[in-house]
């Protein structure tokens, strides 16, 4: 178990020495800002649909270095899929989150996004991972995506 947290945090420390998703997009049909107030998280969330599925996604802001690697790992992810795909995943990562579900083979999809696993731990920190998430996800949810 010790060794498995060691891991994950190297994870996420290196999401956040190398966000390789963190720049502004130059076309996008998506932009949607997330603010969680009790950390000081503000991310701001950019993504180019075309057909439905993510072609591009970005993301600028600041934060803690949760709220960053959460952003950079969820991006990865999401790119070069449908938009109803992507959600799917991201209610599989909030589920992940809620430990609704644990099983390792039904996350593995979640590729990077598994190393925030044990922030269900933390409860001070779950807001800071799942920021990026809501943020994709109330973004589809109010249509602002063409
Ligand atoms: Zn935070």
């Amino acid at each position: 178990m010790e060794a498995m947290n060691e891991l994950y945090s190297d994870i996420i420390l290196e999401h956040n020495q190398h966000q390789e998703n963190k720049r502004l997009l130059k076309i996008y049909t998506m932009e949607e800002r997330g603010h969680n107030p009790s950390c000081g998280d503000d991310i701001t969330l950019q993504a180019n649909i075309r057909d439905g599925v993510i072609v591009d996604a970005a993301y600028t802001g600041h934060g803690c270095a949760i709220s960053q690697a959460s952003a950079d790992i969820m991006i990865d992810i999401i790119k070069g899929k449908s938009v109803k795909e992507a959600l799917r995943l991201v209610d599989l990562f909030l589920e992940m989150i809620k430990r609704n579900i644990t099983d390792e083979d039904q996350l593995e999809e979640l590729e990077d996004a598994i190393a925030l696993k044990n922030i269900s731990n933390m409860p001070a920190r779950v807001k800071c991972a799942v920021l990026a998430w809501h943020t994709l996800k109330e973004a589809v949810e109010r249509g602002e995506i063409q």
